[in-house]
């Protein structure tokens, strides 16, 4: 693709962002590292409208600044990601308070040195929080750019190469930003807008996208991005319930997706009917869950005794919360 092409494709890119990008974004209008460095992790896995509606302002308000993250214990933080899911996450922005407890350092390797952060995320706060020139490649991104330049097969390492090509080193971030709610916005995995009809009638077609003048993709976007259909998993799950003077036994899980945070000791199935409290489903990642909940009477000094009144801020995963729900419509078979 021709220099020239490029510039024109990069101008027309950012009057597309001036008028439709999402610059009221909270995250996009600071200057603090720290509100940037939650939200992008915040971001990894979890729709914008959740992260801004229910996490991202309740999260600063409880850990304003890194220091103030660092202090505080881990179940706190959990407490605070309960129902966001990825709990990894929220490990890893904690470990790096207390590494970093007065900032990020500024550059891209000592960044990707800081647990959690990879590749994207380290080039997300320099480019982002720095205002630094660096490309940045999220699968929004990657789509755009694959389509853009027409590959079908692009390794990882080929739409890096693609986004430095591209990359507008007069508005590095404003560029970013645009490529990326161009892919969120426009050129959507399925159905990009420059091949939807308005109302059925007239092809949208060039007029939907800035890029599609010097897309390779724009005949054929589908060749150029393949969504992948997800392998599900299914399976089945136990877990016994032990209340005792307000409170329930829980554990600490050692491994798994939900390592640190408080579950239901996990038991055998049970034959005993008189004990089953019943049942419900919950997917996560690519498991199809079915999980059984039944009374427990034997203790384990590995207990941990939670409170049932203060459920809101325990360090619990939403499908904890779910059994926890079971859990309190049956208090009165304990
Ligand atoms: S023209 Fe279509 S395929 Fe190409 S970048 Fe724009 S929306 Fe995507």
């Amino acid at each position: 693709m021709s220099k020239s092409n490029l510039q024109t494709a990069q101008n027309k890119l950012l009057d597309w962002y001036e008028i439709h990008g999402r610059k009221e974004l909270p995250w996009r209008n600071t200057s603090d590292i720290y509100h940037v460095y939650v939200s992008e992790i915040m971001l990894q896995q979890t729709q914008v409208k959740r992260v801004m509606e229910e996490y991202y302002f309740q999260f600063l308000e409880k850990f304003p600044s890194f220091f103030a993250l660092a202090q505080a214990p881990l179940e706190e933080v959990f407490g605070m990601w309960s129902g966001l899911g990825y709990y990894r996450r929220a490990k890893n922005l904690h470990e790096s308070a207390k590494l970093c407890p007065y900032g990020l350092p500024q550059d891209f390797q000592s960044l990707q040195k800081l647990p959690g952060i990879g590749r994207y995320t380290a080039s997300a706060i320099c480019s982002f929080g720095y205002h630094q020139k660096v490309s940045v490649v999220d699968t929004n991104i990657a789509r755009v750019l694959a389509r853009f330049f027409g590959y079908e097969e692009a390794s990882e390492k080929l739409l890096w190469q693609c986004a430095d090509l591209f990359l507008n080193t007069d508005h590095p971030r404003l560029h970013n930003l645009a490529l990326m709610d161009l892919g969120s916005l426009v050129c959507t995995p399925k159905n990009p807008s420059c091949t939807v009809s308005q109302s059925g009638e007239v092809p949208l077609g060039r007029e939907a996208c800035p890029l599609a003048d010097a897309c390779k993709g724009f005949d054929e976007p589908a060749k150029y991005y393949k969504t992948k259909s997800m392998q599900y998993e299914d399976k089945q799950l136990h877990y016994g319930v032990y209340v005792q003077n307000g409170k329930i036994a829980m554990k600490v899980s050692t491994e798994g997706m939900y390592k640190d945070m408080l579950e239901l000791p996990s038991i055998e199935p049970q034959e005993d009917e008189e004990k089953y409290l019943g049942f419900f489903k919950h997917s996560v990642t690519k498991y199809r869950l079915e999980i059984h909940l039944y009374m427990l009477r034997e203790r384990d000094e590995a207990f941990e005794w939670l409170c049932l009144k203060s459920l809101e801020h325990a360090p619990v995963s939403s499908m904890t919360k779910k059994a926890l729900e079971i859990v309190l419509k049956n208090m009165h078979r304990f």
